[in-house]
């Protein structure tokens, strides 16, 4: 699918902020038909007043990890829009907190608002994009989808998991329906502060290697070409790229990387 095209439609999940705010914005000056998900209808509505064509746009609110709500809503958007031709699956959570010191209630969010949300949204949509013979499934995994890190392994995991069920939706569905696992490093949002602690509750505070981290115009720029080419993945951001290389090459040595710079997690330094 080509940037320019008009009339597509697009279903962006985590539209009310960040990174599927500023894709709403970037698809929607490019004429196509948005349909935008997240728990907070107000700020989906700010998302829309702010867009260049605002007529063009469908809120659908929901919880992600309602997954009874999925066939309804695939109902809702056909009769309102008639098509879909794309789902960004952009919605999810982050953690800061050490397994030791973490609910186990924690982990089980994680996976079910960043995996099986994900999960439910794309199976509901499958035999629509079957039906049409295509479609296109975007997947904002996370470079913690490809290595993990300290004080992050309920999302680490949830990302990860990702990557297994979607390669073999992509393989399953070739050559007609797309996948592209998407992995950002540090992306300028309120992830961190959005964040779930060891007792379930938000961090509250942005680290400062997220607040200095790719801008988030930037970074939908950066998804949405990589969309248009078809691409099978992609991973962007700054020197954390260099954790992919150390992941596939040195697995052991990144283990080193890491652990030398315990002085450096944001999250340790301010629990104590
Ligand atoms: P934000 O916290 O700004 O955005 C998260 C979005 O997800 C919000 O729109 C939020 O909306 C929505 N969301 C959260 N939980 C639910 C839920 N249960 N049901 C429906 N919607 C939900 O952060 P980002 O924009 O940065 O995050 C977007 C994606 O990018 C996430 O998947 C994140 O893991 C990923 N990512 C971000 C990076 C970064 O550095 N920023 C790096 C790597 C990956 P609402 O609260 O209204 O429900």
């Amino acid at each position: 699918m080509k940037t320019g095209q008009t009339g597509k439609v697009m279903w962006i999940t985590g539209a009310s902020s960040g990174i599927g705010e500023a894709l709403a914005k970037w698809y929607n000056k490019r004429g196509w038909r948005l349909v935008l998900t997240a728990r907070r209808k107000d700020a989906l509505e700010d998302v829309v007043n702010g867009l260049e064509r605002p007529e063009n746009t469908l809120i659908l609110p929901m919880d992600v990890s309602e997954f009874e709500r999925y066939p309804e809503s695939v109902d809702t958007v056909l009769n309102h829009f008639g098509r879909i031709d794309c789902c960004i699956l952009n919605a999810g959570i982050s953690h800061r907190s050490y397994i030791r010191e973490t609910r186990f209630e924690v982990f089980k969010k994680l996976i079910d608002v960043n995996y099986l949300g994900t999960v439910a949204h794309a199976h509901a949509v499958l035999p629509e994009f079957r039906r049409a013979g295509s479609g296109h499934f975007v997947v904002i995994s996370s470079m913690m989808g490809k290595f993990s890190s300290p004080g992050r392994a309920g999302y680490c995991g949830s990302k990860h998991a990702l990557h297994g069920f979607f390669d073999g939706l992509r393989m399953e569905e070739y050559p007609n329906i797309k996948v592209t696992l998407v992995c950002p490093g540090f992306v300028s949002t309120s992830v961190s502060a959005n964040a779930l602690t060891g007792d379930g509750k938000p961090r509250g505070t942005v680290d400062r290697t997220t607040e200095k981290g790719v801008p988030v115009d930037k970074a939908a720029e950066i998804i949405a070409r990589a969309v248009s080419k078809g691409k099978r993945e992609i991973a962007f951001g700054g020197i954390e790229k260099t954790g992919l290389w150390l992941k596939r090459f040195f697995p052991s040595m990144l283990d080193k990387v890491v652990l030398s710079s315990k002085k450096n997690w944001e999250f340790d330094r301010e629990e104590k």
